[in-house]
Order: C-alpha cells, then structure tokens, then sequence
C-alpha cells in the first residue's frame, strides 16, 4: 500500500516535472527561436524601408502605406461591388507587406472610386482608425451628388457600428501614424497656409500658364475639391498624393510661392482626368517621378500624359493602366503595370491581373518602383 502510494506520489511529481520541464523547454525554445526570429523577419521584409503598394483598382485610388516597423495607412479603398474585388486586392497587398490589419484608412472624399470599397473591406481585414475630411456636402447641380451621397451614407453607417476610431482631418495638421511624417495640405476645401520646409520659393508659372480647364467650375463644388491631399516626408525623399484636389485648390497651393516645393513622387492627381493636375502644380513641384492610377478607361487622359512628360525635369512616369484611349501618349510598357483590361459587365465581367506597382523608398536618397506585371525594377536617387 504505502509503496504503491510512494509511487503513485513519485509518478505524478514525475509527471508534474516532465510537464512543467516541457513547457519551460517550450518557453525557452520559444524565446531562442521566436525573438531574433521575429527581428530578423521584420528586418529582411522592410530593410528599414517605407514601402508603398498601388493597387490596381480600375481608375480610383487605393495606395498603402507600410513603414518600416509595420505601421500602416491605405490611402482610400477603391469601388464597391465588382464582386469585392477590390477589398480582395487590398488584402492581397497587405498580406505581401506582411501585415494583418490596416492601422489607418484615410478616405481622401466621397467619391465611389474612393469610398465605394470601404465597406467591403472592412469585412475582409480588421482596420483600426478611419481619416477623413469631415462630412459629404456635395449637392446639385453638381452632377451624380445622388452616388456621392449613396457612399457616403454606406461609409457613415459603417463608422455607427463604433468599432473604429474616426479622426477628422484638418490643413496642416500631420497624421499621427507612427514612423510617417504626413502633413495634411488640402482638406475640405481648404489649403494650409504656410509653406512646407523648405519651400516657399515664387513660382514662376503663376499667372501664365494658370487658366482652368475648358467647362471648369472655380471653385470646384464637388466632393474633389474637398479631398484630403497629403505629403509624406521620408528621409530626403518628398511624395505628393492630392487625391483629385481640383485646380484651384492647386493654385492655392502653388500661387503666389509655391507650397509644396520640388517633389520626387508625384501620385498623379485624379488620375490623370481634366479638373486636376494643372501646369502651376505639375510645373511648380517639378516631379522626379510621377505614377498614375488611371484605369483602362478611366483616366490617363492625353493632356495630363503630355503635360508630365514634358514638365521641367522630364519626370518619369509610371501607369496602373494602359490608357486605351491615350494611343502613343502612353508611357513607356515597361512602366505600365496593366496592359489589359477588364472585360464585361456585371455577371459576365471578368477581371484582368490587376498587378501593382510598389515603391520602397530608403532613408538615403534612394527610391524604387517594381512592376509586379515584368518582375523588373528601377531605382531612383532623390535629386
Ligand atoms: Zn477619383
């Protein structure tokens, strides 16, 4: 009796033992492999790189910002519908980037081709705190208020459900994403008033070459003119995503003194249609690069093509798409990340690749843009 007792005792501390001997075996296995594990992986993914993803989101806008130790911002969220295909690209870039969540989505206005996914996509990935401008005041007569409104009710009742933080944004305020120097410049129709370091300077195309576009209502009414328009600073490499921000909003911007300075990324204002990207910006800022989000058929028009190419510097341009419509005025194909379109509507519809451009930017002076389509890459020295 007292030697099985003995026994049945020793067994079970032996059993405790073994058990308490595999977790600390586990524990101590776990703080050997998983901690430098895990720096090592963080390191060899970013390379202390800001890394940006434009994704393919057929003519609106949807850019993610990841920095260097993981912290994340998606400029806009591209359509609704399509079958959520584009809260499934979304979710693909983030899923290369490494990440699980989205720590900031900054809705730019209310535009479906910037909103319209925002709801699909919260369904698809958890995300932490939406930007945004404050609330939709486009009406008539500007044209298709009713589909501006539509996505922006969808968005409102997606920020009632209280599961996100919700920050309004103001000019000149800067974005409090951890490991990202982001200034507001444009938001709600209004332009920050001083200039941003190292700007400043008269710009010489004021005055000249300022006269909007044929039809141009001034000032915009319409939900573009209200877009949240930021610049990011990350080491000596200066980038520029206006959203749609409309001329005049621009020419606050870049008349008298120009605001913004010389910027090495330019993401090409609304996509490369009429009402954005006007010559005092294009030729005031004085791109190194500029990339284009424009679709098959939407956007990339021939006189933003024309007025990049030819704007003090020769920037280089990239394109989401290949403008059907822009024939020659293209870029080169190396630097266009879609030759195909989408093809068909609604059942039928059947999706091209959607590849992307991404950018990883350095804090020297070094940037690159690889096209996911060719595999090929090329870098750029900030000048
Ligand atoms: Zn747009």
């Amino acid at each position: 009796m007292f030697a099985q007792l003995k026994s049945a005792i020793g067994a079970g501390l032996a059993s405790r033992f073994r058990r308490l001997c595999g977790w600390l075996g586990l524990l101590l296995a776990a703080m050997l492999v998983a901690a430098p594990g895990r720096a090592a992986q963080s390191e060899s993914r970013s390379h202390g790189q800001l890394r940006i993803y434009f994704v393919d989101v057929e003519g609106g806008q949807a850019t993610l910002f990841v920095t260097p130790d993981g912290h994340s911002l998606l400029v806009d969220t591209g359509w609704a519908d399509h079958n959520d295909r584009d809260a499934d690209r979304i979710v693909a870039a983030a899923k290369q980037a490494g990440i699980t969540r989205l720590d900031y989505v900054l809705i730019t206005h209310y535009h479906g081709d910037h909103v319209g996914g925002a709801p699909q996509l919260a369904e698809a990935i958890p995300i932490g705190t939406f930007f945004d401008h404050g609330p939709d005041r486009e009406e008539a007569p500007v044209s298709g208020w009713q589909f501006t409104k539509a996505g922006y009710d969808a968005y409102m009742k997606l920020l009632a459900t209280g599961k996100y933080k919700h920050v309004v944004l103001h000019a000149d305020e800067k974005l409090p994403v951890r490991g990202l120097e982001a200034t507001v410049v444009s938001a709600n129709g209004t332009v920050m008033d001083r200039p941003l370091p190292g700007a400043g300077a008269a710009n010489s195309t004021c005055g000249t070459a300022d006269q909007d576009p044929e039809g141009f209502q001034d000032p915009d009414m319409s939900e573009n003119g209200r877009a949240v328009a930021i610049v990011i600073q990350f080491g000596r490499v200066r980038i520029l995503d206006p959203a749609d921000l409309t001329w005049d909003r621009e020419r606050m911007l870049m008349c008298p003194v120009n605001k913004l300075g010389h910027v090495n990324l330019y993401i090409v204002g609304n996509h490369g249609m009429a009402g954005a990207t006007s010559p005092v910006l294009v030729y005031g800022i004085a791109p190194q690069v500029a990339i284009m989000d424009n679709g098959a058929t939407k956007g990339g028009g021939i006189p933003a093509l024309d007025l990049i190419r030819n704007a003090p510097g020769k920037p280089v341009l990239w394109q989401l798409h290949d403008a059907e419509r822009s024939g020659e005025h293209n870029t080169d194909p190396e630097r266009i990340a879609n030759l195909e379109a989408p093809t068909g509507r609604g059942p039928s519809e059947v999706n091209d690749k959607g590849y992307m451009l991404i950018v990883t930017v350095s804090r020297d002076e070094r940037f690159a843009i690889l096209n996911q389509r060719t595999g090929q890459s090329q870098e750029y020295r900030a000048n």
